[in-house]
């Protein structure tokens, strides 16, 4: 990739632009499972499409890129990403991770990777002290996800990558939220960036997709194997899609991001919103170390009503975002964390980490500002005045 050109050129300026053999201006579809071999004792580059496929590679490369990587491997899922990646550890190892992970996530290390010996402590990564006082001899990977969700805390990127390197543990990193438009963990130092591809980098919520980067040699060829091995790549039509959705995605998070930081500045003032949470936000705990290690905000922002009746009340009359799990696409999402991605989280966990019955999530669309804060001020004035001052416990 030519350095010389800015990350939003180059999503679009690179060896994909043109297929060398036909001239073609989009990534041909190779759905061949396997390859013939020309010659009998030396096989070509591709032989099977587990191990590798043209379409799935061009989507690989392009990430690695783009993160600054070495390489870039493509799931089926990203929690087909996230838990490839941790078959890196092994029985008796300890992984430290960030205290409001994402659901998918904190299912698959206490349910599944305890079965298999390997230990866990979720902390608050947002202090450091905190993240190092829990360092085990044993412990082997550092797992960060920032900003998080759904409280959008910011954890300080290069202190964790310090506090790993001098304990000789490994940095896992979700940047699903940011994206490398707006984050570059690699360049901070982290070992393994981790996405879902589902949400901003397709951003079109028609595929479901995951990618993992890293910029080690070793441990590329690591995760290589067990990207092979335990198989769950992506299929080549969704990789088709994912680099379609990659093409706009600067100009996308870039106009999101934009809307998200007036509909937070907006929802900040309302009466009837009890907290807004957004690390655009200038009095945003994170709001300075974010400006220190990222480019952007983003476009995902959480708010809390009183409660329930209040969140209910308030869906149920607003007419713009879809009410859905998901977010990072062109129309915008509403969640509700504690019944969509933390309901695998039990009740007295979420609430500990802020996500109470109060709480939405908004990733914000395409659509115009002022729309989605029309919408909202109409969805807000049903939400009686009583709702909202009743205590929320
Ligand atoms: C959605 C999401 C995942 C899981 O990705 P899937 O593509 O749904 O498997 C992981 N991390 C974060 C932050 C997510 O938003």
């Amino acid at each position: 990739m030519e350095k010389s050109f800015s990350f939003q050129t180059n999503l679009l300026h690179n060896k994909w632009k043109v297929d060398e053999q036909t001239g073609a201006v989009s990534v041909p579809i190779q759905h061949a499972s396997t390859f013939h071999q020309a010659d009998f004792d030396v096989f070509g580059k591709y032989d099977y499409s587990r191990s590798g496929n043209p379409t799935r590679e061009a989507l690989e490369e392009t990430i690695a890129e783009l993160e600054g990587g070495i390489r870039g491997f493509a799931f089926s899922s990203g929690m087909a990403a996230i838990s490839t990646a941790f078959l890196l550890l092994s029985k008796g190892d300890h992984v430290l991770v960030t205290e409001d992970v994402y659901g998918g996530t904190y299912r698959m290390i206490t349910e599944v990777l305890s079965r298999f010996g390997i230990e866990y402590t979720f902390v608050d990564m947002t202090d450091l002290h905190a993240v190092a006082s829990h360092i085990r001899p044993n412990t082997k990977v550092i797992y960060v996800e920032t900003p998080s969700n759904p409280l959008l805390k910011i954890t300080d990127i290069r202190g964790i990558v310090k506090l790993a390197k001098a304990n000789g543990c490994l940095t896992f990193l979700d940047n699903t939220f940011m994206t490398p438009a707006l984050q570059r963990p690699l360049e901070l130092g982290v070992d393994v960036v981790l996405h879902s591809a589902t949400k901003f980098l397709s951003g079109h919520s028609d595929v479901v997709a995951g990618l993992a980067v890293v910029k080690d040699r070793e441990l590329a060829e690591r995760l290589y194997k067990l990207q092979n091995a335990f198989g769950a790549i992506l299929g080549v039509q969704d990789a088709w899609l994912v680099l379609r959705g990659l093409k706009t995605l600067h100009v996308r998070l870039q106009q999101s991001s934009q809307a998200a930081l007036k509909i937070a500045s907006f929802l900040a003032k309302h009466p009837k919103v009890e907290e807004v949470y957004y690390p655009g936000l200038s009095y945003h705990p994170g709001h300075s170390v974010q400006r220190y290690q990222a480019e952007g905000f983003g476009a995902v922002l959480s708010f809390r009503l009183a409660d329930e009746a209040a969140v209910r009340t308030f869906v149920k009359h607003v007419q713009i975002p879809v009410f859905a799990v998901s977010l990072g696409a062109v129309e915008s999402i509403l969640s509700y964390p504690a019944k969509m991605s933390h309901a695998a989280m039990p009740k007295e966990e979420r609430e500990q980490r802020g996500i109470t019955d109060g709480l939405l999530r908004l990733s914000v669309g395409l659509e115009a500002a002022e729309d989605l804060i029309a919408d909202f001020e109409r969805g807000l004035s049903y939400v009686s005045a009583k709702e909202s001052l009743a205590p929320s416990f």
